[in-house]
């Protein structure tokens, strides 16, 4: 166990400050309960958190959702971060913004966008969003970002039905200016789970993608920077999620609950504080949630006497409780992992149903329903 004078300060913090958004993308991050507008922090308990966040040496402010752009208050919020002494990035799918926002966002101190790309084109991108129209409204609010010269970086989603896209989507990133483009292939926690199948990539799709990122970046050096996040299932060791358990980064849920992850609520047996109950500090150094996989003492074997057991600190704990069934075991993507033949059992199922599974879409916070 970690004892406070070993622990590092959070370097960035993730608010998802509300789970409202017009999309219904299938993958999407945020729990599969969604908080209800009416629990949302106000402005100013977000600025007293953003306060406290800088106060514990947090750097890196990513404002999030849901779409954040959702809250009237987000220029606000953005002022209030960035008075704090924050860094801030603003994680948007672009809906809720206009010309005008986006000068009031940059007067108020924002300083990155991060710009989620759900497809190529209108076809792809408002079908994966679930929400008609979509598309052209994100590229009309990319050029205005654009013309703003405000750092960009693209996030695109890759999965099965996508991933043959990829060559133009790196071609996308360069002509809409982004400094960075994230190529993050669906990670299986969340809504994505209700949709291994349509969106598992195959196995050559996968060693495809692993080709044209590595010519990418050898091509766009100095252009574009290339982040490459491949399928799990495919992996043969986990990553090393946030870094460790609480050692580098938190999550503000929008009621104000912190999570050293954004999908760590999965784990039941854990009781995560919330800000208006305690201070950020003391959450961060002394509370039990934090605390519970810390390190790497707590590791179970084959982890412990493994080499890579300070590289990837045994993987994800929310991916060991969800398929093998307990959030301290070995994450079951590892070859060496006792529960990896679950994965491959996934794997394959999620390969069988492949193109004709269909999509199960985010709904709605907080009614359940989805968008026309
Ligand atoms: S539905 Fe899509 S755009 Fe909205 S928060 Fe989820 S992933 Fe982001
Ligand atoms: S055994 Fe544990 S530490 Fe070693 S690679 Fe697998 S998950 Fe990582």
């Amino acid at each position: 166990m970690s004892t406070s004078s070993s622990i590092a300060p959070p370097i960035a913090m993730l608010a998802e400050l509300t789970h409202r958004c017009p999309l219904s993308c299938p993958y999407c991050s945020n729990p599969l309960e969604l908080q209800a507008k009416d629990s949302e922090l106000g402005t100013d308990a977000w600025a007293d958190v953003f306060g406290q966040a800088a106060d514990l040496g947090v750097l890196q402010l990513h404002l999030s959702g849901g779409e954040p752009a959702a809250r009237p208050d987000l220029v606000d919020l953005t002022r209030a971060a960035a008075q704090a002494g924050l860094y801030t990035n603003l994680i948007t799918s672009a809906i809720g913004l206009t010309p005008r926002r986006l000068d009031a966002l940059e007067a108020a101190g924002l300083d990155h966008i991060q710009l989620s790309l759900q497809g190529v084109t209108a076809a792809m991108a408002d079908h994966i969003g679930g929400y008609r129209g979509g598309y052209d409204r994100k590229m009309s609010i990319a050029a205005e970002i654009k013309a703003r010269g405000i750092p960009l970086t693209l996030n695109a989603v890759m999965h099965r039905q996508n991933l043959d896209d990829l060559p133009r989507t790196i071609d996308m990133a360069v002509e809409l200016g982004a400094r960075r483009l994230e190529i993050a292939c669906v990670q299986f926690h969340g809504w994505a789970t209700l949709n291994r199948g349509a969106l598992l990539p195959t196995r050559e799709q996968t060693d495809a993608t692993k080709q044209i990122v590595a010519k990418a970046q050898t091509r766009l050096r100095g252009v574009l920077a290339i982040d490459f996040v491949p399928p799990d299932y495919y992996s043969d060791y986990p990553k090393a999620c946030m870094g460790g358990w609480g050692s580098a980064g938190l999550n503000i849920l929008p009621d104000g609950t912190v999570l050293p992850c954004h999908a760590a609520e999965s784990l039941k047996h854990l009781s995560f504080d919330k800000v208006t109950d305690r201070p950020l500090r003391e959450i961060w150094y002394d509370s039990a949630a934090f605390n519970a996989y810390r390190g790497v003492d707590w590791l179970p074997d084959p982890c412990q006497s493994c080499a890579r057991r300070d590289v990837d600190f045994g993987g994800c704990r929310c991916q060991a409780l969800a398929i093998a069934g307990d959030a301290g075991a070995t994450d079951p993507v590892c070859r060496k992992a006792p529960g990896r033949d679950r994965v491959d059992a996934l794997l394959q199922a999620a390969l069988e149903a492949g193109d004709s599974a269909d999509l199960v879409y985010r709904v709605s916070a907080p009614t359940g329903t989805r968008p026309a």
